[in-house]
């Protein structure tokens, strides 16, 4: 493997020395990233342009889940479930140090429940074929106690305990970013795209972008161009031409984070029909819980969507109908809401529930190619058929797919324990930083095991620019727990400056920013 490096720098001069590219790909977050990745590995020179940090979207805020979607099956969606499960098996087998086996439990209330989810799962073990990862057994009351102690048990019957995966999904978009770097893509953060650029036949051939940091103007020709924006395809969609149907309905899903403790288990919670009929979970997460559901549309998508107020009392209000000892507003660590790119079939009434989760790829007359919608689990299979329509648009050189074996950056087995497993590979060297400098194995705060060398190693390799890149994507403490990343922002600024060269009104600069998002992840503590 090449160095892990992602060096803005050299990317930008690369931007910038006049070539033709193959590919450029609007957007870094899971799809775009996906699709950087598939293109390298083809051999095709590719570029991505990502105008914030890579996963800064939706593909930071979502429920963590590498999975076939048991929500899907109840809905008969088969297809997207089977797809879904084989693209599960290959992040285990690509992306080890980022996923992992989550067991679950469904709490069952009635015996005709318990057989009907029972079934149900033995169907989703089926589908997932040789990619299948456990199998989902019948618990009894007892044992459904015993494993979820935060439980209550008042009629309760039982339980069904299945399994699926669980993996860190800003720390997967950053090493795809950095294996699209590896197989010779350039991947840039903090640069928008403004512009297609098209040739006399009103054909695209490249985009016209900034770099945010210094308001400098660039212009890249490229053979195909790939609007992969998530929320934000409508807004490419419109600077190709006037005349296109919206393709994204945005739907907004919020989760909370608490104290594991609430649930008092290694297991996940599932609750597959709340009272409203939607699904609440509470995932074990970085030694937190996650507790989310599902999603409300909304009218408008924007990068920092505000937590709904009805959704944090939903959550709450239904977690306490299960649990003995439900958790209250003070209770909550962080908040943070994410925009589903639903690719919205035709009119406006459907409810999020109903409108389909697949992908939607399409090809304008321009030859602008769009993708949208779809799963993190499946970002790969995205990839794979945006890939092989951009040959077709591009009149590339056909190139098969390689990326079913392509070990993404940090692949390494046995796994490692701790918070150290997320790094997989990269683990030695962020050592390799504290034995060349002790003073590194400093711990950013006493609540958290992150030290001092993964601050700096965000910086020199994962292209981290701002603090909010740290706290937020690289080290995940803002969507664990708001108060206490604020607390160690000061410190964080002052290793960031240190190794960007920067000065003290730069540390003051950081820091009042991401003061003032991460009131947003703040619960009000009523
Ligand atoms: C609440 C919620 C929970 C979810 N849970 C799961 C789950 O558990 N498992 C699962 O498999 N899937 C889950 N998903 C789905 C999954 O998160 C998304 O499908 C995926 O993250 C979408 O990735 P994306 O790259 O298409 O969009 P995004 O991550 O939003 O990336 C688009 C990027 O484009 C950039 N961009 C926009 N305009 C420009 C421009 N002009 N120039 C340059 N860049 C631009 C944006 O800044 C953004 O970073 C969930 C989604 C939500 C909302």
């Amino acid at each position: 493997m090449n160095s892990p490096r992602l060096d803005r720098n050299t990317a930008l001069q690369r931007a910038a020395a006049p070539s033709q590219w193959d590919l450029a790909i609007i957007g870094g977050g899971a799809t775009g990233l996906g699709i950087a990745v598939d293109a390298a590995t083809r051999g095709y020179s590719t570029i991505l342009l990502e105008q914030h940090d890579f996963a800064k979207g939706t593909s930071s805020r979502s429920t963590k889940l590498v999975h076939g979607g048991v929500r899907y099956l109840a809905m008969g969606d088969i297809k997207l479930v089977y797809h879904a499960l084989y693209e599960r098996g290959l992040i285990f087998k690509n992306a080890p140090h980022l996923a992992h086996i989550q067991s679950f439990i469904i709490p069952c209330y009635s015996f005709f429940d318990k057989w009907k989810y029972l079934i149900g799962l033995k169907v989703y073990d089926w589908l997932a074929g040789r990619y299948r990862i456990g199998i989902s057994k019948s618990v009894s009351k007892r044992e459904t106690a015993d494993q979820i102690p935060g439980i209550k048990t008042n009629r309760l019957k039982g339980g069904v305990r299945y399994f699926d995966g669980q993996f860190d999904d800003a720390r997967l978009a950053i090493n795809l970013a950095q294996t699209a770097a590896q197989h010779g893509g350039v991947v840039l953060n903090y640069c928008k795209v403004t512009e297609l650029l098209k040739d006399d036949r009103g054909k695209v051939a490249g985009v016209g972008f900034t770099d945010e940091e210094t308001g400098r103007r660039f212009t890249l020709n490229a053979k195909v161009v790939v609007n992969a924006t998530g929320v934000f395809v409508d807004d490419i969609l419109q600077l190709d031409t006037d005349e296109h149907r919206s393709l994204v309905r945005p739907s907004q899903g919020t989760h909370i984070v608490v104290d594991r403790a609430f649930l008092g288990s290694s297991e996940a919670l599932m609750i597959p029909k709340t009272s409203d009929g939607r699904v609440l979970f509470g995932i074990p997460w970085h030694d937190h819980l996650l507790l989310g559901t599902t999603d409300t549309p909304i009218a408008t998508h924007s990068l920092e969507p505000r937590p709904l107020d009805t959704e944090i009392n939903f959550i709450l209000e239904t977690a306490a109908t299960y649990l003995a000892n439900p958790p209250q507003r003070k209770d909550v660590l962080s908040i943070f809401a994410g925009l589903r790119p639903l690719a919205a079939p035709t009119g406006t009434n459907e409810s999020t529930k109903e409108i389909s989760r697949d992908h939607k790829l399409m090809v304008n007359p321009s030859g602008l190619i769009t993708i949208t919608g779809g799963k993190w689990t499946t970002y790969r299979k995205m990839a794979e058929e945006t890939v092989d329509k951009a040959m077709e648009t591009g009149g590339l050189t056909p190139r098969a797919c390689r990326t079913k074996t392509v070990k993404i950056h940090g692949h390494q087995t046995p796994v490692q324990k701790g918070h150290w497993a997320y790094y997989g590979s990269d683990a030695s060297g962020i050592q390799a930083l504290v034995d060349s400098e002790p003073a590194l194995a400093e711990k950013l705060h006493a609540g958290f095991d992150h030290i001092a060398a993964q601050a700096v190693w965000a910086v020199r390799h994962e292209m981290a620019r701002t603090l909010e890149d740290v706290l937020a994507r690289r080290l995940r403490i803002l969507f664990l727990d708001a108060a206490k990343s604020l607390e160690m922002a000061p410190k964080v600024a002052g290793i960031m400056a240190a190794e960007l060269g920067k000065d003290t009104a730069w540390i003051a600069a950081q820091i009042e920013q991401y003061t003032m998002l991460a009131a947003n992840y703040l619960p009000e503590r009523k």
